[in-house]
């Protein structure tokens, strides 16, 4: 698909960009790539969600959150603090829940909590035609929330989140294979995935697709840079349309 330029009509671009196959789909995680110190409204929702359900009282101290599905994050904070493993299994889906439902309530406006670059670069790409998706641990409420308090989620048309499969690398192929399914991208369309955490590169080698790491979150850029990344960039502003082609 061409460029399309700018142009006042945006809304009749949109709607013919919509009966194309899109040039390229990028998925993106959302934790130290769109969106970084957004509080701890997020721990909060996760141990207020188990408290809701069973009464225990967990917490995320000392989990290595980062990189981490939600579902995962609560099954630990659950067995750290005594839940048995069937007790666990037959509470997450009313804790995720709760969990859900108590963000909903308290997630503060976010539009400061941008990582460098940000805007400017969904801007880009959905304006040239980039089908653009989320991959991420998020549970799919907060996670929507999120990215609407900090006036993102217009860019984005659908994701997958972190209830949907039991891993990153699960939830990328979701991610594609509803692309397909849909024909919004072709079969040799380019897919890039672009995360801040080892799981995002992961994930991305497991699907055959393009790994972008960005060193926006708290991974230590020897750490990312081990796993040879197809491409490594400091930030979001450093994002080129060529590197997605
Ligand atoms: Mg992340």
């Amino acid at each position: 698909m061409k460029s399309i330029g700018t142009t006042p009509d945006t809304e009749g671009c949109l709607g013919y960009h919509s009966l194309l196959a899109h040039s390229a789909l990028v998925l993106f995680d959302i934790d130290g790539t769109l969106v970084r110190r957004a509080g701890p409204h997020h721990r909060e929702a996760l141990v207020q969600g188990v408290r809701r359900v069973t009464g225990l009282e967990t917490t995320t101290e000392g989990i290595p959150v980062q990189g981490m599905l939600d579902p995962a994050i609560i099954r630990v904070m659950m067995q750290r603090a005594g839940a048995t493993a069937s007790l666990i299994r037959d509470a997450l889906p009313a804790v995720q829940s709760a969990a859900e439902r108590y963000y909903l309530r308290v997630c503060p406006p976010l539009h400061d909590k941008h990582c460098p670059g940000v805007e400017p670069v969904l801007e880009e790409l959905r304006n040239r035609g980039v089908l653009l998706a989320l991959v991420t641990g998020n549970l799919t409420r907060i996670g929507w929330r999120k990215l609407s308090r900090a006036g993102l989620r217009q860019y984005f048309r659908y994701g997958a989140f972190g209830e949907m499969a039991k891993t990153r690398a699960g939830l990328a192929r979701l991610a594609i294979r509803r692309a397909r399914v849909h024909g919004w991208i072709e079969r040799g369309t380019p897919i890039s995935l672009i995360g801040d955490a080892p799981q995002d590169i992961e994930a991305a080698r497991a699907n055959r697709i393009r790994s972008i790491s960005v060193q926006t979150g708290i991974t230590p850029v020897e750490e990312l840079a081990a796993l040879r990344p197809d491409i490594f960039l400091r930030d979001l502003r450093a994002l080129r349309l060529r590197m997605l082609a």
